[in-house]
Order: C-alpha cells, then structure tokens, then sequence
C-alpha cells in the first residue's frame, strides 16, 4: 500500500522544529510549506514547539500554491519581501472533556474493549475526517451491535477523546483513570486516518504469537479488501493505555487523499463519503466482534 503517513510523518519535522530552527539564525517568522500532496490554495495548519531558548519567532502556513509563487519569486528577484500578519496568542488552559459511551459486557471481569477517535481539530475546517469520522465511527460500532441486538462479552466504550491536537490531553488523562478502574482495557481500536475506504489495521503487539491470533481473522476481511494487517502504532488517543497492557489497534483506511484535506479548510463534512465512512464502522465493528468472540 502507498502510506501517505509515511511521507508526511518525515516531512512535518520542518513545519514542529521550523522556527526554533531559524530563530537560531535570526529568522523573524518562518514560512512553512504545508504538508499535503495536492497543489491548491489552502493552507494546512499544526502543531510546532519552541525550545528553552525565549526565542519566540511566529509561524505561518503557506499553501502550496503560495509556496511555489514564493519560490519563483525570490528566484527572480532574491530581494523580495512579504509582509505577515498574525493575531494569533495562546489562551489560558480551560476545562474541556472526554465523552463516553458503553455497552455493558455480560462478562465485565472479561475487561474492557475501547473504539474511539478524537473530538478536537483545527479550525480552519470542521475536522470532519480528522477526527470527526473516528468519533462517528466508535458510536456507530456500538449502535450497530445495539441493532443486532449483540450483548458482548466484553464491555464496549465509545471513546471521544479531547485535545488529541495540541497534547493530546484527553487520552492521557483517560488511561491514567483508567488504571484505577476496577476491570483493565485488554485491547482498544482507533480510527483517525480520516474516513475512507478501510483496507485493513495495524496492530501494536507485542509478540508473535498475539499477531498469529489477528492473522487468523484475516479471512473475515478480504472480501471487503480491508484484510491488509501489519504491525504497527495504533493511535495516539489511545497510546497512553498501553502502560496499563493494552493492546492497540488502528483502522487503517486509503490514505491517498488524507492530506489533501488534512488540517485544512477543506476538511469539513462535504468531503467525506458517506458509503466509505460506513465501511469504516462495519471494519470496526467486526474485530471488536471478533475479539469478543475469541476466547
Ligand atoms: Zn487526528
């Protein structure tokens, strides 16, 4: 498979160190070419740090189309200048929350298995694939087994976690309450690679022998194609259970056109396919079945 996550996880080094970087050279902004494989005219935001330095130089998105006319023009004309404008400021922290649902388990001491995605995003869209289709996802899974009226062995919680964007906040706080809980999360599902076709998961296991187990229910997914399993990091809402021994899985969907809309104006509703979103839950729902099932 083509893993657009691979590209953009290798790239968006410049966009998080960009300005730390070129502060050192006496920078006063930096331009940061966005991370999308489409030529248009939007801008994609993200997260960027500072270090200790106090050296604070603002940041700025730029779309690729922009990008491309910068270039030119400092190759034409090296002594170009832009003029920036910026009103952006941190805000002090205020309270925000994760939301939870769950099917309770006729076998509660069986554990807890987790499907969630994140709530927050970047305003420039609406955050409809990232991660609105996580979210609705995790609750469809749910309602579906509601709909078949499946009691599940295991509780199922539908997990909409907060500030995934800018700390990742909710998931952290959620698995340290969920150490205390009185049953452990054995396994916990993500979806935020935006919702699309689904082809497979990767799973962050720990051995061999538990891959052998997910390689088994292989069958159950190929005549939907979504039956390409690898290993690999689940989510990172749901990374921080890890500690507590949970194994993580993600929804892997195509990716191809993920960071066209990534971070981007047009990440709203408009652009997610109602059918492949559907797709999406269905994957879902099936390996948190198949799961259930296995003893
Ligand atoms: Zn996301």
């Amino acid at each position: 498979l083509v893993n657009t996550f691979s590209a953009y996880g290798k790239a968006v080094e410049v966009r998080w160190a960009g300005a730390m970087e070129a502060a050192k050279y006496g920078a006063l902004a930096v331009l940061v070419r966005s991370m999308t494989g489409s030529l248009d005219d939007y801008p994609h935001t993200g997260s960027m740090g500072y270090d200790s330095s106090g050296r604070k130089i603002p940041a700025f998105a730029l779309s690729t189309v922009a990008s491309e006319l910068l270039s030119k023009t400092l190759e034409s004309d090296p002594t170009s200048s832009v003029m920036l404008e910026s009103d952006c400021r941190m805000l002090p922290d205020a309270d925000s929350y994760n939301v939870i649902g769950e099917l309770r388990g006729r076998s509660p001491e069986r554990g807890i298995l987790l499907a969630g995605g994140h709530l927050d995003s970047w305003d420039l869209g609406e955050g409809a694939h990232d991660d609105g289709a996580g979210c609705v996802q995790a609750i469809e899974a749910v309602r579906l087994f509601k709909l078949c009226q499946y009691r599940p062995m295991h509780t199922i919680r539908a997990v909409m976690f907060m500030n995934e964007e800018n700390g990742l906040r909710g998931g952290k706080a959620y698995a340290e309450a969920a150490e205390k809980e009185q049953y452990p999360h054995r396994y916990a599902i993500e979806s935020d690679r935006g919702g699309f076709v689904p082809q497979g998961f990767s799973f962050d296991v720990r051995s061999a022998s538990e891959m052998a187990v997910f390689q088994g229910m292989r069958p159950y997914f190929s005549p939907y194609h979504s039956d390409y399993f690898f290993i690999g990091g689940g989510g990172s809402d749901i990374a921080p259970l890890k500690n507590t021994g949970t194994i993580c899985i993600g929804l892997v969907p195509d990716a191809q056109r993920y960071f066209v809309h990534h971070h981007a104006a047009t990440d709203v509703l408009e652009s997610v396919d109602p059918r492949e979103l559907s797709m999406g839950a269905a994957a879902m729902a099936a390996m948190l079945y198949l799961i259930d099932q296995t003893p």
